[in-house]
């Protein structure tokens, strides 16, 4: 057996487990061949996915909660933490700071000093291309200047800090993927996106696409984009899952600490996602023009070069068709008839 092979085995906390990324990755963990521990406060995710699909321990808990951490770390063996348990509304954590300087600070600074007491320093933090605010070029390079326009991408962005400086003091090696837009589903239709209160493109609209919403509303039509409604960069979520498998095995080779964007390279507009949808689904459905949402940039597309180069990351479904015939398949399954 190669040093690599038994170095790359271990068993993975998986914070947010039970949730749409956080799921995902654990799938792809498993796969992988590592052990996973899912720690989930389950406000979001859902037990019957953890239960019925990826079939591991689930700890129902907070990760605030210091000493369930220290009782979880004191009786397992955990090698590396993937930490994706957050709030992730930008709108309502502008309504509403506290609570994602709460959770997603507070809460992540519990879980490091656990996890350094517990001498775990292999970590993977769910970053966001909200820490970018109003981009200055595009596509987005990795190194381009942080200057965020939400509570939610400044929390983001602490807890990036919070991790370089425990590096320097405690020696805690990180990974953070910085994602532009998380859509699709599992290619198998086993997982997917479920939350009770959806505010994405994509799943509302294949849930109007289904009759259970009247209409989709676009967000501003004025904007300064070829068509007039905001682009992003759309990226599969079982693609975003493999690059957390590849960033963990970076750490656990020794990779030094790093942060990557993770996004395709590629825009879509908001009606081009409607149009895709509705030949993809075969599905007709009433699409109204709403005001702009407060906080939305014209245009969010991504450069991954640092993951291809240093990760040997590669996208395999980067086309907006598989995104959306993936997710298709899983709203099939979840809620149809
Ligand atoms: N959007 C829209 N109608 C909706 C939901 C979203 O037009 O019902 C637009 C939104 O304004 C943004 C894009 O779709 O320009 C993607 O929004 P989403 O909330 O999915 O992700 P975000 O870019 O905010 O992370």
């Amino acid at each position: 057996m190669d040093r690599n092979n038994i170095a790359a085995q271990g068993t993975v906390l998986v914070t947010g487990g039970a949730g749409y990324i956080g799921s995902h990755a654990a799938l792809a963990l498993k796969q992988a061949g590592y052990d996973v521990v899912i720690l989930d406060d389950l406000s979001c995710g859902h037990q019957d996915l953890v239960d019925s699909v990826l079939k591991v321990e689930l700890i129902k808990g907070d990760i605030s909660d210091r000493s369930l951490l220290d009782q979880l770390f004191r009786d397992r063996k955990i090698d590396g933490i993937m930490h994706f348990a957050a709030y992730i509304e930008v709108g309502e954590s502008v309504r509403d700071p506290g609570k994602y300087y709460q959770n997603n600070v507070f809460g992540t600074l519990t879980l490091l000093e656990a996890a350094v007491a517990a001498d775990i320093d292999k970590f993977i933090f769910s970053s966001t291309c909200a820490t970018y605010g109003v981009p200055e070029t595009l596509p987005i390079p990795d190194d381009h200047p942080q200057n965020p326009v939400s509570p939610y991408g400044t929390s983001k962005l602490m807890v990036e800090q919070i991790l370089d400086d425990f590096e320097v003091a405690h020696g805690t090696r990180s990974v953070c993927f910085r994602y532009f837009n998380a859509a699709g589903a599992d290619p198998e239709g086993r997982l997917g996106e479920a939350r009770a209160h959806e505010t994405h493109l994509v799943p509302l609209v294949l849930r109007t696409a289904m009759g259970k919403r009247d209409f989709i509303s676009i967000y501003g039509t004025d904007y300064d984009t070829p068509d007039g409604t905001c682009v992003r960069d759309y990226i599969h979520v079982s693609d975003l899952a493999n690059a957390h498998v590849l960033g963990l095995q970076y750490l656990l080779k020794g990779g030094k600490s790093t942060k990557f964007n993770l996004g395709n390279g590629n825009g879509f507009s908001v009606k081009e996602i409607i149009e895709a949808s509705k030949a993809i689904t075969g599905k007709e459905f009433t699409v109204k023009v709403d005001d702009r949402r407060p906080g939305d940039a014209p245009t969010l597309v991504g450069s991954a070069e640092r993951a291809t180069t240093i990760l040997g990351w590669q996208p395999k479904y980067a086309d907006i068709d598989s995104i959306i015939a993936h997710a298709w398949k899983w709203h099939q399954n979840r809620y149809g008839a």
